[in-house]
């Protein structure tokens, strides 16, 4: 049994704006049932601190003249031990985890997740917690950063894993900020933190973590490309033989049509007939017109350029000469949030968006949809397409990352052969989307071929177990080499 130290800054679900929360609420879970002893540590943001019932101090400390506390308490629905670092100046004010109500990042978040990883690394050297010591760091984003690099400077360390969910966020701050942190001189240098003249906390992760991973096979090779790798493809490609890719998996206690606690009518693939009922009544929901026979649309995203916004905003008035309803769901860049909301109001009978956060209506979108739109610039993995697989809602989408690695085109050939379970978009522009939605449009009036497709999507694997797997045969990899 190893144990981990599993490092992020979002869990499901506790706090949670995107991909990462999900991951670090389940694969501690699936790690566990594998054998491993897992522990979570988090920060305590007030969202965090309201939703959980048992917990207990078990340390006290204190970084740049700030007090903080451990308390100690369980994921809700689970047995994970997680450790929140509860520094009220630092987590408890209201807004998001990384930005104001705004969207504008926090001022201090360099100081915040300083914070966060000395608490980390202190964890690590057992000089915290002193009854339980890792033998494995697995670090998240650049908000867990400065752990491998901080580490590297101790002889009897724990082993590091980093992994990459999104290579386009890298926690950049001035060098004044390294000074500010009383961050270890020899840290700064063109292989180290120093990245252009700034501090780059995503670079502890690339260059100190024994071994770094992302969220798909696909998206390991691309971030060693110029194109994908944000200036970091260099430092990549000289840690290649510590990189791979391990798909993300889905939670099936959440993520399932056939118990999903948000749908009136549960359906799986035997009882396909019943998702229908679901559009049906999103539609008397939204006050959209109610048509069962109407192909509908969804999307439920951040509104930001990597989704693929643009392109679907220069398609939407082709899309709208079509037999579709579209429902976007999401929040995110303002312009993007208000450029939908007026073709809403122009096309009330063809397009819903509800700009927010709504865990239970993203799960409706999912039950009432048949097609999914995903023409993602870049996607390191992507749940939303999974989620889409496993509801039968069959996902439009880029051959980039994660989406490349789970969804087949429904080509002729792969209708033939039965692999066939959604649509890959050849280029990303509005032309190409279009003709690819048309292309689904055909195969969705034949309802025989189009059944099929879903029965394909429904039946993929996409659980933990083997994601977990992978992990812990990683882990080993390096508890050997250590
Ligand atoms: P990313 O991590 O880039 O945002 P992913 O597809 O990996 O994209 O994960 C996004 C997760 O966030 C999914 O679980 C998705 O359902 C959820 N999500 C995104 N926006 C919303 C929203 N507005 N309301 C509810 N859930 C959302």
């Amino acid at each position: 049994m190893n144990k981990i130290l599993y490092i992020s800054s979002e869990a499901f679900p506790l706090i949670k704006t995107g991909g990462l929360a999900d991951v670090a609420g389940s694969l501690p879970t699936a790690l566990t049932k594998q054998s491993q002893d897992v522990r979570l540590l988090l920060p305590a943001y007030p969202e965090v601190l309201s939703k959980i019932r048992k917990n207990k101090k078990v340390s006290t400390t204190s970084y740049y003249n700030l007090s903080v506390e451990i308390i100690e308490t369980r994921l809700p629905g689970s047995n994970i031990i997680v450790w929140l670092v509860d520094c009220p100046a630092l987590f408890n004010r209201p807004g998001g985890p990384y930005t104001d109500k705004h969207g504008q990042a926090w001022h201090d978040n360099a100081l915040r997740f300083a914070v966060f990883c000395h608490v980390a690394v202190d964890i690590a050297l057992n000089k915290l917690l002193s009854n339980w010591q890792p033998d494995v760091v697995h670090c998240n984003d650049w908000q867990a950063g400065l752990v491998p690099a901080l580490l590297s400077l101790h002889r009897k360390r724990p082993a590091t894993v980093f992994t990459i969910h999104n290579l386009a966020y890298q926690g950049i701050f001035d060098q004044q900020t390294f000074v500010d942190l009383h961050l270890p001189e020899e840290l700064w240098h063109i292989n180290g933190l120093e990245f252009y003249g700034q501090l780059s906390f995503i670079k502890g992760g690339l260059a100190y973590a024994d071994k770094i991973t992302t969220v798909s096979p696909s998206y390991a090779r691309e971030i060693l490309q110029p194109e994908f790798g944000y200036s970091l493809d260099g430092l990549l490609n000289s840690r290649s033989k510590h990189l791979s890719g391990i798909l993300n998996g889905i939670d099936e206690k959440h993520w399932n049509p056939g118990t999903d606690k948000y749908l009136e009518h549960k359906y799986n693939r035997r009882s396909l007939n019943k998702k229908s009922i679901n559009k049906t009544e999103l539609q008397q929901q939204l006050s959209l017109p109610v048509d069962a026979s109407t192909m509908m649309i969804g999307m439920v995203s951040r509104l930001v350029q990597q989704k693929g916004l643009d392109i679907i905003l220069q398609s939407l008035a082709t899309l709208f000469t079509l037999p579709v309803q579209l429902v976007i769901l999401g929040t995110g860049e303002t312009h993007y949030e208000l450029q939908l909301s007026e073709w809403a109001q122009r096309q009330p009978d063809q397009l819903k968006v509800v700009i927010g956060y709504n865990e239970p209506l993203a799960h409706r979108i999912e039950a009432a949809s048949d097609v999914y739109l995903m023409p993602s610039t870049f996607e390191p993995c992507g749940l939303n397409q999974l989620y889409s697989l496993r509801y039968g809602n069959l996902p439009v989408v880029t051959p980039v990352g994660g989406l490349a690695d789970t969804v087949t085109d429904a080509s002729e050939e792969n209708i033939k052969n039965d692999t066939a379970n959604g649509f890959v978009i050849n280029e990303q522009s509005p032309a190409a989307l279009l003709s690819t939605i048309q292309r689904a449009l055909t195969l969705y009036q034949q309802p025989e071929i189009w059944r099929q497709l879903q029965i394909n999507a429904m039946s993929a694997d996409f659980s933990w177990q083997a994601s977990a797997r992978r992990y812990i045969s990683l882990y080993q990899q390096i508890l050997e080499a250590h």
